[in-house]
């Protein structure tokens, strides 16, 4: 299949995009790095009028230090992650999950922005940010937006986006030199999506022990307080105090009532913690 016929913009400032894509008149789409959005215009899933090309705005593809955070514009790539053409402060957690997001061609043209937004339960960047604890930076006619991106997934290919508003940035918090993480994504080849994700972050200097278990049938499950589970990420072995029934039991309470795929996301988050203090 083709797609249809669609009028194509690139603006050259965030104020250009947002006027497009709030004309309620046509059906607007925009497009950043076009890895999920090429497939679904092909195969007619959606039909725009317009398509608003967002990677020539300098804005989206910028980073910025600003002390306790770092903010990473929306078109930044998977590859200027994974090779730290913007500097990583989470202690090689995002340049590592970068580099086992599909293939080198995908990672090279698909954004941040984009994966955030697309949510798909099983992308990555929606489990690891969550885990690191950053947030969405919405922009729309009536302003800004700051939101965790566990709340932007509202489920599966489903983002809390409001008439003309896009996303124009990741900020990111900045992890203490004593944090420890772990990710672990089960999928059968390299490059594929994953079928169960399990990522934690532990920073006993920020007092912070989360858990997100990823790549479930809706956004991932997210324990903000995770000592109970995971501990204080002060022991030496982080899966010594790893509790996999108190996390079958949050599993269980989000609606996944199968017991292998319950199993599955259980042991992704061990193997991210046995990991971790392998590392
Ligand atoms: C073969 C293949 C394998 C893949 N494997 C994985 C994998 O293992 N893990 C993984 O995480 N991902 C994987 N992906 C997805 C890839 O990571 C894409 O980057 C991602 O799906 C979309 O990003 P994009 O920049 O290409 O967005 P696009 O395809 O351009 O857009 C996706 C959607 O987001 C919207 N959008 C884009 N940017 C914005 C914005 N700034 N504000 C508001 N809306 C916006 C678009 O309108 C569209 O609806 C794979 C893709 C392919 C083709």
């Amino acid at each position: 299949m083709k797609p249809v016929n669609f009028d194509y913009a690139r603006p050259g400032d965030v104020a250009a995009a947002i006027k497009l894509i709030a004309d309620d008149s046509l059906m607007v789409k925009i497009m950043a790095g076009s890895q999920s959005l090429g497939p679904m215009l092909n195969m007619r899933l959606v039909q725009p009028d317009l398509l608003v090309d967002i990677t020539g705005i300098e804005e989206l593809r910028r980073f910025e230090d600003r002390g306790e955070e770092i903010v990473l514009g929306a078109c930044i790539t998977h590859a200027d992650i994974e090779d730290r053409r913007v500097p990583d402060v989470t202690r090689g957690a995002l340049p590592a999950v970068a580099k086992g997001i599909a293939y080198r061609a995908v990672r090279n043209r698909g954004t941040i922005g984009g994966s955030l937004t697309h949510a798909d339960p099983s992308a990555d960047w929606h489990s690891i940010m969550a885990a690191v604890g950053a947030k969405v930076v919405l922009r729309g006619p009536g302003g800004e937006r700051v939101i965790p991106v566990e709340d932007y997934m509202l489920g599966a290919l489903e983002a809390d986006l409001q008439p003309g508003e896009m996303l124009v940035a990741v900020r990111v918090p900045k992890l203490s030199g004593a944090a420890r993480w772990g990710y672990y994504k089960t999928c059968r080849k390299t490059g594929e999506f994953a079928h169960a994700i399990g990522a934690f972050l532990a920073d006993p200097e920020r007092g912070v022990s989360r858990v997100v278990i990823g790549a479930t049938e809706t956004r991932p499950i997210v324990v903000a307080e995770a000592g109970n589970i995971i501990g204080d990420g002060r022991a030496e072995r982080m899966d010594a105090a790893f509790d996999s029934k108190a996390v079958d039991e949050v599993i269980k309470a989000s609606g996944m009532t199968d017991p292998i795929d319950r199993q599955t996301h259980i042991t992704a988050l061990r193997r991210a913690l046995e990991q971790a203090q392998s590392a």
